[in-house]
C-alpha cells in the first residue's frame, strides 16, 4: 500500500514538483426560507415558483436577514473550531448577469461572520500518524444566484430564479493541501461535519455543495506559485481530477519556459480537462461596498450559547469515544464518517450491545447486507434493538457466531426476532458433552490416518477435527466444549 504520509510529488521533465491546493466550498444552508426573503428553498420545484418580490429585486423591496441562516453558519463555524465574529457586515458584490436580477450579490467581503478555523483529516483511516490539520481562512454568508439554461432551444435562454437568494456559506480553506488525496479527505470530512451539524445536506449532485478549486505548483520548498481557480466542481472525484489535470498542465507550461496566468477556469467532465473561462477578477472589479439596506450583524451571548449548546457530538469526539470503548481505530472511523451510521450505532449501544462485538458486526455483517441489497442505513432492514438482541444471543453463548450469520439471514429475508428464529429452528448452541463426544468419536474413527499424523506432531490438523465436529453438529456445538473434548480424546 502507498504510504499516506509520503509527500505527493509530480515528476516533470526537469525534476519534481509539489502541488498547492486551496478550496472554496459553497455550501447551501439548510433553512426553510432564503437568506433575505421568506421564499421556500425546496429543491426540485417548478421553475420560478419560489421567487419572492425581494428575490426578483422589485424596486423598493428590502432584504431582512433570516435568523436561522445566520444561526446555521455560526453553528458551522463552531463545529470547525473557528473564531466567531460577533460583529459582521454584508457587502454588495456588483455584477450584471441574467441569473441575478438585483445586479449585485449580497455577500461578506470585509467583515465575514466566521474567521479562522481547522479541519482535522486522516489520510489513512487505519493510521493515526496520517492525521493532518487543514486551516480554514473564513466562512462568510452570501446569496446564491438563479440558474440559466442556454441550450434548451437554439435561439432562447431561460432563467429559473428559484435558487436566487438561497443562503450559502462560503467556506474558504487556507492553501494547506498538498495532494488530491488530501483535498478528497478535506472535502469528505467537511461534508461529514456539515451533515452532523445539520447546516448543509452535503448533496453534491443536487448542487448543495460545490467547490472552487485553487491550484498552483512549485518546486518543493520554494515560494507559492501563481494559482488558477476552477469554478463550481460538484463531486469529490472531479475535484481530484481537476487538481491532477491542472497541476500537470501548469507544470508543462512552466517547464516550457511559460508563465501561469491567474485566471478562472472551467472543468469539462466529458473531456476530463479544464479550460479558460475568464481572466481572474479582483475585488475592485466587483466594486464592493457595504450594503446600505442592511445593519451590521451583532451577535449576543445568548444567541451564541444557544448555537453552541445545539451542536451534536461531532465526528472526531465520537470517534475518540468509540475508541475508548475498545473499538478499533478503523472501525471507529468507518462508524463515525456518516452521521446516519453513527446515530444507528449509538442506538445499538444504547440497546445494550457490547461495543467491540457490535462494531465488528456492523462493519462486516450489516454493511455487507446493505451493500448486497442496495440499501442505506436509513432504511436498514433491522432496527438497532433487533440487532442488539441478535448480538446478545452470541454474547451469552446461546448461539455461535456462525449460527448468528444464519439467523441474521433469516431476519433479513423473513423478518422476525433473533430469539424467535433461534427458538423456532432449534438453533441453540449446545454444550451437551454426550452429543459432542458421539460426533467426535465417529469423526476420529473415520480419520484414523489423520489421527496418526496428528499424534506424530502435525498440530495443525487440530483445526480440521474442530471443523468436522462443528459441521457434524450443524454449527450448534459450543466451540469451547468441542476444543476441550477433542484435546482430551487426542491426548
Ligand atoms: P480570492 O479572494 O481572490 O479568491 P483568496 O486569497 O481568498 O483569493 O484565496 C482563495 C483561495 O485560494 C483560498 O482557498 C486559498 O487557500 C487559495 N490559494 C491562495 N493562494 C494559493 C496558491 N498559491 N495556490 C493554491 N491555492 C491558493
Ligand atoms: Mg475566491
Amino acid at each position: 500500500m502507498a504510504d499516506a504520509n509520503a509527500p505527493y510529488r509530480i515528476k516533470g521533465e526537469t525534476g519534481e514538483w509539489e502541488v498547492v491546493i486551496g478550496l472554496e466550498v459553497h455550501a447551501q444552508v439548510v433553512s426553510d426560507a432564503k437568506l433575505f426573503s421568506g421564499a421556500s428553498t425546496k429543491f426540485g420545484a417548478e421553475p420560478n415558483t419560489q421567487v419572492s418580490l425581494v428575490d426578483a429585486a422589485m424596486p423598493g423591496m428590502l432584504p431582512v436577514p433570516n435568523r436561522e441562516c445566520i444561526r446555521q453558519a455560526v453553528r458551522t463555524g463552531m463545529a470547525l473550531e473557528a473564531q466567531i465574529n460577533r460583529w459582521s457586515r454584508f457587502d454588495r458584490k456588483n455584477y450584471f448577469y441574467a441569473d441575478l436580477p438585483q445586479g449585485y450579490q449580497i455577500s461578506q467581503l470585509y467583515h465575514p461572520l466566521v474567521g479562522e478555523g481547522t479541519i482535522h483529516v486522516l489520510l489513512d483511516e487505519k493510521d493515526e500518524d496520517s492525521a493532518k490539520a487543514i486551516g480554514i481562512e473564513r466562512i462568510h454568508v452570501e446569496q446564491d444566484a438563479g440558474k440559466l439554461m442556454h441550450d434548451q432551444h437554439p435561439t432562447m435562454s431561460y432563467v429559473d430564479l428559484n435558487r436566487c437568494g438561497v443562503a450559502l456559506m462560503e467556506i474558504v480553506s487556507k492553501p494547506d493541501m498538498r495532494s488530491p488525496a488530501e483535498a478528497g479527505a478535506y472535502l469528505r470530512k467537511l461534508r461529514s461535519i456539515l451533515r452532523y451539524v445539520g447546516s448543509c445536506d452535503g448533496n453534491m449532485e443536487e448542487g448543495s455543495m460545490r467547490a472552487d478549486v485553487n491550484v498552483s505548483v512549485r518546486r518543493p520548498g520554494e515560494q507559492f506559485g501563481t494559482r488558477t481557480e476552477t469554478k463550481n466542481v460538484n463531486s469529490v472525484r472531479f475535484v481530484q481530477a481537476v487538481i491532477e489535470h491542472e497541476a500537470r498542465r501548469q507544470i508543462e507550461v512552466l517547464e516550457e519556459g511559460g508563465q501561469i496566468v491567474q485566471e478562472t477556469r472551467l472543468w469539462d467532465p466529458d473531456k476530463g480537462e479544464t479550460r479558460t473561462l475568464r481572466s481572474k477578477e479582483d475585488a475592485h472589479d466587483y466594486r464592493y461596498f457595504p450594503d446600505p439596506d442592511l445593519l451590521p450583524l451583532e451577535l449576543d451571548e445568548a444567541f451564541l450559547d444557544e448555537c453552541r449548546s445545539s451542536l451534536p457530538e461531532l465526528p472526531d469526539a465520537k470517534r475518540q469515544r468509540f475508541e475508548r470503548l475498545g473499538i478499533t481505530p478503523y472501525n471507529a472511523s468507518v462508524l463515525t464518517a456518516e452521521v446516519e451510521t453513527a446515530r444507528w450505532f449509538d442506538q445499538l449501544l444504547e440497546a445494550g450491545a457490547e461495543p467491540k462485538q457490535a462494531a465488528n458486526w456492523v462493519v462486516a455483517e450489516l454493511f455487507g447486507a446493505l451493500n448486497r441489497r442496495g440499501e442505506t442505513i436509513d432504511n436498514a432492514p433491522v432496527s438497532p434493538s433487533q440487532a442488539a438482541e441478535l448480538l446478545g444471543l452470541v454474547a451469552d453463548g446461546t448461539i455461535s457466531g456462525t449460527i448468528a450469520k444464519q439467523v441474521f439471514e433469516v431476519m433479513l429475508s423473513e423478518g422476525g426476532s433473533a430469539a424467535g428464529i433461534v427458538e423456532a429452528r432449534g438453533l441453540k448452541q449446545t454444550s451437551d458433552i454426550g452429543a459432542i463426544d458421539t460426533e467426535i468419536d465417529r469423526i476420529l474413527a473415520a480419520n484414523i490416518d489423520k489421527v496418526e499424523q496428528y499424534k506424530a506432531g502435525k498440530q495443525q490438523l487440530f483445526g480440521f477435527f474442530v471443523g468436522q465436529t462443528m459441521k457434524a453438529m450443524q454449527g450448534k456445538a459450543n466451540p469451547q466444549v468441542v476444543n476441550e473434548r477433542l484435546k482430551a480424546k487426542l491426548g
